[in-house]
């Protein structure tokens, strides 16, 4: 019987003890977590008839992980779709609110049409940003940023008005910083394969003509998926599928040593606040600086590569307000706030648009993003003034004419979202070096191979998968 402890009960630990208790194989698992509820940042608010996620409320099937962790369990018939209804998104644009075209995808233009007839963009910037597929594609095999790499290919106007408020959205990153290699390798890939990002679509087209129109129209939002009671209920059926004893809540681990016994066997001792506990193998799914901290004695080149991925803060404001108390354009999914329009807004989600049953009718729920790797001292506000802040943002982007919402609620996320600057996917690489010298040693989480929730399905699999390899081959 090996035994293994699992480090952290978020989506991404779970997905390891999951994925080793279904796996061939005398394990016995251990999962650990500090607070009393699994999940780490997904957890759902129900209060009366709202139900407000706190900070994930759906997760992309592309990479399909999370949507195979759901079937294996059972609960692939609780994943919804989006709804049908309102499926776009605006950009504000000198204060007013435009659909963002649907022929421009993440950061790749796919329509030539709906460019030529988008009002986001200048005919300047709409003639260089088609200009793109006569762009030379970049000799050096070196990472760049994704201000770089989008300036370079795109033009500095649609960088400013649709890629940097996209990905802002996406990673609240600061985009003179953030890695193409490790946050969006695809591009990286077609600018090498096929000479630029235009040249790629026409040749995935060719490849497969529906896929890629389905991929350049509104239909890419089919491929999200969110559970239909939230999120906490889909990590209630994860959880149950875990076998017995399996889970050890309030148990936080504070040291991690490594002794070898009399045989020259060694072992993994973890002290916790409940005591000490004896394994022969580790999982760490826990963010950066925490893991850093508990393999900074026994691993201290892989706890100094790690430790050093930095991560940004934001808050998010979740207000339920009445529809005809709005007079700006809700007939979509939701905003994004480039830098140059100088609000304090990166995006704010109509999340009760998105999918049903969160809010009664009549009703919508917004969520305000604010804050990010650009805005560092958001969080220094109280819970008052953020909720002043997010309230002006309605009034001026939305046309709120209210002071007070039904229903809201601030949420902190201080430093918890991993920033992947330039560099990141080659120091990822030197970690996998050491940790090749320590077999018994996993990482996995959201701070090595992507945030999203998928990523982090996959990262723990990939570290139970691999932790079962390694001992077969033995
Ligand atoms: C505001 C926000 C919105 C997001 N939106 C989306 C989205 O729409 N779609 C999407 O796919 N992704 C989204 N993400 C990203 C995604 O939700 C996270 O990256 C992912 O859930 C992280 O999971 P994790 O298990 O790696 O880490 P965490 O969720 O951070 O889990 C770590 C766990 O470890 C525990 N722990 C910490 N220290 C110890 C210790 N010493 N001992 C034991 N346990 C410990 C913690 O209590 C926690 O439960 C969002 C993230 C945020 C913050």
């Amino acid at each position: 019987m090996k035994r293994v402890a699992v480090i952290g009960g978020g989506v991404s630990g779970l997905a390891t003890a999951l994925t080793l208790s279904k796996l061939d194989g005398d394990f016995q698992v251990t999962l650990l977590e500090a607070s009393d509820r699994v999940g780490g940042v997904l957890e759902t608010i129900h209060d009366g008839p709202y139900m407000v996620e706190r900070s994930a409320d759906n997760f992309a099937t592309l990479i399909p992980d999370a949507l195979m962790l759901s079937r294996q369990c059972g609960l692939e018939q609780e994943l919804i779709p989006p709804n049908s209804e309102h499926r776009q998104a605006f950009v504000l644009n000198r204060g007013r609110l435009l659909p963002v075209p649907v022929g421009f995808s993440l950061m790749q233009p796919t329509r030539i049409r709906s460019i030529l007839g988008t009002s986001t963009l200048s005919w300047y910037a709409k003639l260089r940003l088609l200009g793109e597929f006569w762009i030379p594609a970049r000799e050096s095999e070196e990472d760049e940023s994704l201000e770089s790499f989008a300036t370079r290919r795109l033009g500095v106007e649609t960088f400013e008005n649709l890629v940097e408020p996209i990905v802002s959205g996406i990673f609240t990153a600061n985009p003179a910083t953030l890695s193409m290699k490790a946050t969006m390798p695809q591009f990286v890939e077609m600018e090498r394969r096929y000479g630029g990002l235009i040249r790629g679509h026409l040749a995935a087209r060719k490849k497969d003509a529906a896929a890629a129109a389905r991929r350049a129209s509104g239909a890419r939002y089919d491929q999200f998926r969110a559970p239909r009671e939230g999120m906490s209920h889909w990590l209630a059926g994860l959880t149950a599928e875990l076998p017995d004893g399996c889970l050890q809540l309030n148990t936080r681990v504070v040291e991690v040593s490594n002794p070898t016994d009399s045989q020259g066997r060694s072992s993994w001792s973890l002290q916790t606040n409940r005591g000490t506990m004896d394994f022969d193998a580790v999982v760490c799914a826990l963010p950066a600086a925490a893991t850093a901290e508990l393999f900074q004695e026994t691993i201290p080149q892989a706890a100094a590569i790690v430790g050093d991925v930095p991560y940004a803060s934001s808050a998010v404001v979740a207000m339920i307000v009445n529809r005809a108390d709005l007079k700006g354009r809700i007939d979509g999914f939701g905003l994004i706030a480039p830098r140059k329009e100088g609000r304090p807004t990166l995006a704010i989600s109509y999340t009760s648009n998105k999918y049903p049953g969160r809010v009664p009718e009549g009703e919508i729920l917004l969520r305000v993003f604010l804050g990010g790797a650009l805005s560092p001292h958001m969080l220094d506000h109280s819970d008052a003034e953020l909720i002043e802040i997010a309230t002006e943002e309605l009034r001026a982007i939305l046309g709120w004419q209210e002071r007070r919402a039904n229903w809201q609620a601030v949420i902190r996320w201080k430093e918890s979202m991993p920033q992947y600057v330039v560099g990141h996917a080659e120091r990822m690489q030197q970690l996998e070096t050491v940790l090749r010298q320590h077999p018994t040693v996993k990482l996995c989480g959201a701070a090595y191979s992507g945030v999203g929730i998928p990523q982090c399905v996959r990262s723990g699999r990939k570290a139970a998968e691999e932790l079962a390899d390694n001992w077969s081959e033995q």
